[in-house]
Parts: C-alpha cells; structure tokens; sequence
C-alpha cells in the first residue's frame, strides 16, 4: 500500500460551531492553544492571538477571571482572527459576562462549578446565542463527591461521569452544543477516561494531556496521550498543555496533525538522518540551519536533510526535495534522484532556492531546470559515494570491529 494512503478511521461525532470553526462531524481536527497574558491587557492578549494564529492554532481560548477580563473579551473579541473561548472556573456570573461578551465558546469546568442551578443558567444562556460549552473535567479538580464515591481516587469511571452528569444539566434546559474533555497529567489515565468516554457520548471531544510540564518531556507526554486516541480514531481537537510559550504549543498541536495526516501540510517538514559515522558533515548544525532558513516559509513540502551521500538520496526518496553531504560539496536530489552539485556551504540556500521553485512553479520545472546539471550530479554522486566507501568502508561505525573486540575481552 502507498504510504501516502494510510489513514486512521475517526470516530462518529455530532458536529459543533465554535465561530466559524465546525468541530466534529468528520470537520478537519482543530489547534487550540490559550493565552498567558491577563485577558483585560486586550493589545497584549491580542498580540498573543495573532501569533498562536501564525502558528496553527484554529481556536484560542483565554481566561475570563474577572470582570475585567470578561470587558477585555469584548475588546477582543471583534478584533480576533480566530473564535475565542472564555475558560471559566468558580465563578458563573464570569460566564455570564464572557457570553454577553460575545465569546464563540465557554469551557466549563464541573469540578468547582458545581451549582445545579449555576450550571443551568449558563446552558440556558448559551442555548438562547448558540453558542458551543466545553465540559472541561480535570482530573486533578474532579468534582469532590465523585472524588470520594471513587474511594479519594481519581479513575477514568468518575471522570466520564462527572461530565454525564454536567450533560444531564444541559440536557435538561434543552442545550447540546457541547464538546467533552477528560484530561489528567497521568497519561494512561487520560487515555482510559477518553476510551470510555468516546464509548459513551457522541459529542465531540477535545484532547488533552493537562500539565505535561516543560519540554522537552512536555511534548512527549502530551503526544503520547493524544497521538495514542488520535490513531484510534478518538479526537476532534487538541491541546498541548506545556510549560512554555503557547506558540510551541500550537506547533505542536499542527506538527502532530500534519506528521499524522489529519491536516494539510504548511510549512515545511524537514527530516534529517540522525548521523553516524558515514557523515560528510555536521548535520545537526546544517539541519538547524535549515529549519531556521524554512521557518518563516510556507513550503508544505518534505525537505531532506542528510549525512552523506552513500544512504543520503535513497532513504530520502519520498521527499520532494533533499541534500546529501559529500565531499566538500552538496549534492541536490529531487525525489531521490541526483540533479546538481553545489559547494558545501551553499547547501541550505540552494535547498531553499529549489523548494521555493518546486513550490511555486511545480515539479514539472524543477525538473525541466534539473536536466542542464543531472548528468554531471550522478556522476559526482558516484564519485563521493565510491570515496566515502572506500574510505570508511562498508561498515562505517566500525561495529563488527568492537564486535570482534568485545568477543577478544571476553575469551582472554
Ligand atoms: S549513512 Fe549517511 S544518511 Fe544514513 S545516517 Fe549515516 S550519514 Fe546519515
């Protein structure tokens, strides 16, 4: 089967609106990240939002925490170039504001807003603006009678009934826009109340590993609970929850989508082989030269970046365009085939020249411009390829020599 063809069955869900932005229903999976800054600075938060927007996120969420925040969102609000969501926690009256504000969405969290009435008239209210509430369970502030109903531990089973529960309020004054979150810093945990969450509802869900901690283990975690329920089909948008700037979280979110095929590629994707003994070059410093050279490009195109130029073309094969270290020099290969050599330093800038064409005037050019210097690239290819043999051998770690070592040690 074609790689390019494999893809992950997604779980049936009703479809919301959360602005213009549909979630659910088979919609593209969404961005989400949230601001840091107080929401009633509204230059500040919306300097923030057009920058989360810049790198991916499809909705922003931002805290309604006081009244002045609740003010700041109706600043914010018609100015933003995505749907804002109000996060709401103790306070309903916060929630109240933040609809009157126009916000496109609210998160509620079941735990601390715990009023039946409360919680009703904000449904009711959001009911009657058709606007969309997230049911934000948390595992660290689950409600506390389920908390003790559980026996004082937070399980996937009190989880999911917390947000039953909160739907069983909804339900009752007629509202059912609504999107479910289950989200704990453990994640096997999270990973279990979502399974059992998605066998329950068919509302859309929103994922999230919450408090995954700074990087680099914020990302690890976070991947691992959400790209886990996205291959099993589970998952209509995302959170990377880190301790770090929320631009790096909303990069996350869209690099997971795009490496998984959820949504269209935007910027480059550049690989890099991990080096070894074989490389021509430092390809730490040159693949780092180049993510910085790509970063500000909208090139969705797979971009390669590799050691030498033995294994280099080859293994790179799927990607549109790559560079393979040699001699001193670089050699350029389209789709895994050699089409020019260039010096060494002049790696990454030909890399960029040549993707910025291939991206806007089509591969048929690209290669068309390849056909002056290819005869001459495979042969320079073969030169290295044969040099680097020759001088590194076939097993260019030397592995079987410290094999041959190892066994020496061990019978003397
Ligand atoms: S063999 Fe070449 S392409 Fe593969 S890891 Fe080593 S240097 Fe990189």
């Amino acid at each position: 089967m074609d790689a390019g063809a494999v893809t992950f069955p997604r779980r049936k869900t009703r479809q919301i609106t959360v602005g213009d932005v549909p979630v659910g229903g088979g919609a593209p999976i969404t961005v989400q990240s949230m601001t840091i800054t107080k929401t009633a600075d509204v230059e500040g938060t919306l300097q923030q939002i057009y920058a989360l927007a810049a790198a991916g996120a499809d909705i922003v969420r931002c805290t309604c925490n006081e009244p002045e925040a609740a003010e700041g969102l109706a600043r914010i609000v018609p100015r933003s170039p995505v749907p804002i969501i109000a996060d709401i926690h103790h306070q309903y009256r916060r929630a109240l504001e933040a609809l009157e504000a126009g916000v496109h969405g609210l998160r509620l969290n079941p735990g601390n807003i715990r009023k039946p009435e409360h919680i009703k008239a904000v449904a009711a209210e959001a009911r009657d603006r058709n606007v969309p509430i997230r049911i934000g369970v948390n595992g660290g502030s689950l409600h506390p009678d389920l908390y003790a109903k559980y026996g004082n531990v937070v399980t996937p089973e009190a989880m999911v009934e917390s947000a039953l529960d909160e739907i069983g309020y909804f339900t009752e004054v007629g509202f059912d826009l609504i999107k479910i979150s289950v989200k704990a810093s453990n994640v096997p945990l999270m990973i279990e109340a979502y399974r059992q969450l998605a066998d329950a509802t068919d509302h859309p869900l929103h994922l999230g590993v919450t408090e995954a901690g700074p990087l680099p283990n914020g990302y690890i975690k976070a991947t691992a609970g959400i790209a886990t329920l996205l291959a099993e089909g589970i998952g209509d948008t995302i959170r990377y929850s880190l301790t770090a700037d929320p631009v790096l979280e909303a990069k996350a979110g869209r690099a997971l989508l795009e490496s998984y095929g959820l949504r269209e590629r935007k910027n480059v994707d550049l690989i890099a082989c991990p080096s070894c003994g074989r490389a021509e070059i430092d390809v730490y410093a040159v693949a780092d030269e180049a993510q910085e050279a790509f970063a500000e490009k909208q090139l969705p195109l797979q971009v390669a970046v590799m050691g030498c130029v033995v294994n280099g073309p080859g293994e790179a094969r799927d990607a549109e365009i790559g560079i393979a270290a040699g001699n001193k020099r670089g050699h350029l290969f389209i789709k895994g085939e050699n089409v020019a050599v260039v010096p060494e330093d002049e790696m990454v800038d030909t890399l960029v020249e040549w993707a910025t064409m291939i991206h806007e005037e089509g591969m048929d050019v690209a290669l068309e411009r390849a056909k002056a210097t290819r005869d001459e690239a495979r042969k320079a290819a073969a030169e290295d390829r044969e040099r680097n043999l020759n001088e590194r051998g076939d097993d260019a770690n030397a592995s079987e020599q410290t094999v041959e070592l190892l066994r020496r040690a061990r019978e003397s």
